[in-house]
């Protein structure tokens, strides 16, 4: 296999040589679906966004939204029948702007692969001996690294001549120690399958975790921080100077939090107990714990704002789900607090984390002895930027740091193929 270039600091900002392509691609694909967005890197500048959606139904939706003053959000609906066709239609709707995939300012593609492995810790430019690997990492990642190398394929076929780079959901998480990402099992058994835990999210726990120390004022390696991806999945991870040390996702994403329609943590024997005593088949185990559980599985909703809305209309069943949410949310604080020994800041982000006030409250509510502590006019301010909310006298910055995965994604792939200055 090639040995990739090692990737430099992603918030590293080359100056791009005069005339150089400074444009990145960013593809996140899904098994129906592709979202999209290009962007400048010379100034981080969004041009385009979009998604195109059931993919291989009759009703594919394609939404595009061209981020120039001016540019106004198009719609397709209609079949597309395949990934290759869902690109050629994105590249004619970056064409229709002026931003066509073949134009000479594109400087690479990069695209969220969510399995890496144990090989991946780096962003890498892809070529067949990646591809392979990524391949054979398919038995981890069942559901979406085929649906990543499909779209891979198609946007090698689409630009053969322009880099391709994986950024690995799992890459920031490998440099988790043994202690944490090994499980108590057979070590041979472990070995021969891969099984161990390799976390998820990564691309957003590393731009989170940056992002706090930034706005604390301070580099990546002076600080260590609780970082709580709360989206539809979610999850935690305690990263010390700027290194993952532990993360709440395992082998899949079903470990760790309660999402909106995971379990997270589970005792595994649940599962033989399904099999053995309800007659479940392994199917019917694996769609009931990753899409009929955690928030949809205890009240029935699972976005939060509709918790929220029956939770102060004294529904109970609503109002459980939210406590057993937030138990497990705290658990997990004190877990990494003690896994860190020092905390200097724990950041909120993704949809719950970013939006749901109610959720930071009650995750921090009686840690005051642990130094946390929200300030409520603070949390309560709604704002799209990177904000402190604890009171000044907190020992313990609590954050809310949106997430930018798609930017994170760019600057890495840029940061590779960008010519050095
Ligand atoms: P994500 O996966 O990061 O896109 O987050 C999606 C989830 O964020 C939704 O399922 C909602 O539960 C939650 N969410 C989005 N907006 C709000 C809001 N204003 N208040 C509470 N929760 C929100």
């Amino acid at each position: 296999m090639t040995a990739p270039t090692p990737a430099a600091p992603a918030d590293s900002s080359r100056a791009p040589s005069s005339g150089a392509p400074t444009r990145v691609l960013v593809l996140n694909s899904g098994s129906s679906s592709v979202k999209y967005q290009l962007l400048d890197m010379e100034d981080g500048a969004r041009l385009a966004a979009g998604l195109v959606e059931r993919i291989g139904e009759e009703t594919s939706r394609l939404a595009h939204t061209p981020l120039k003053e001016g540019g106004e959000r198009r719609e397709r609906t209609g079949p597309i029948a395949d990934h290759a066709a869902a690109l050629k239609a994105v590249a004619e709707e970056l064409t229709a702007d002026g931003l066509g995939l073949d134009s000479p300012e594109l400087a690479a593609i990069g695209h969220r692969v969510v399995h890496g492995g144990l090989r991946f810790t780096e962003p890498t430019v892809i070529d067949d001996a990646v591809l392979a690997e990524i391949e054979r990492l398919v038995p981890v990642a069942p559901l979406h690294n085929p649906a990543n190398l499909v779209g891979i394929r198609t946007a090698m076929d689409l630009r053969p001549d322009l880099p391709q780079v994986a950024v690995f959901d799992t890459a920031f998480h490998t440099t988790m120690p043994e202690s944490a990402a090994r499980y108590a099992i057979d070590v041979e058994t472990a070995d021969a399958h891969r099984i161990r835990r390799y976390g998820f999210h990564g691309t957003s726990h590393a731009y989170v975790s940056r992002e706090t120390a930034r706005l604390l004022g301070k580099a990546p390696e002076e600080v260590n921080v609780i970082v709580l991806h709360l989206g539809n999945g979610a999850s935690a991870s305690a990263v010390r100077g700027g290194r993952c040390v532990d993360t709440s996702m395992g082998l899949t994403p079903l470990e760790g939090l309660v999402m909106g329609t995971r379990s997270g943590d589970i005792d595994p024997a649940v599962t033989f107990h399904l099999k053995r005593v309800a007659g479940m088949s392994e199917d019917e185990v694996d769609v009931l714990l990753n899409k009929r559980s955690g928030l949809i599985g205890l009240c029935g909703d699972n976005d939060m704002r509709e918790i929220r809305r029956r939770v102060e209309e004294g529904d109970e069943r609503a109002a459980l789900a939210f406590d057993i949410y937030i138990h497990r949310l705290k658990k997990y604080i004190g877990a990494y607090y003690a896994v860190l020994g020092r905390v200097d800041a724990v950041a909120f982000t993704a949809g719950v984390g970013e939006n749901a006030a109610a959720v930071r409250e009650a995750a921090v509510a009686g840690l005051e002895e642990l130094g946390l502590a929200v300030d409520a006019d603070l949390n309560a301010v709604r704002s799209g930027g990177a904000r402190i909310i604890s009171p000044e006298y907190a020992r313990v910055a609590v954050a809310v740091v949106p997430t930018d995965e798609e930017l994170e994604i760019a600057r890495q792939t840029f940061a590779l193929v960008a010519p050095a200055p």
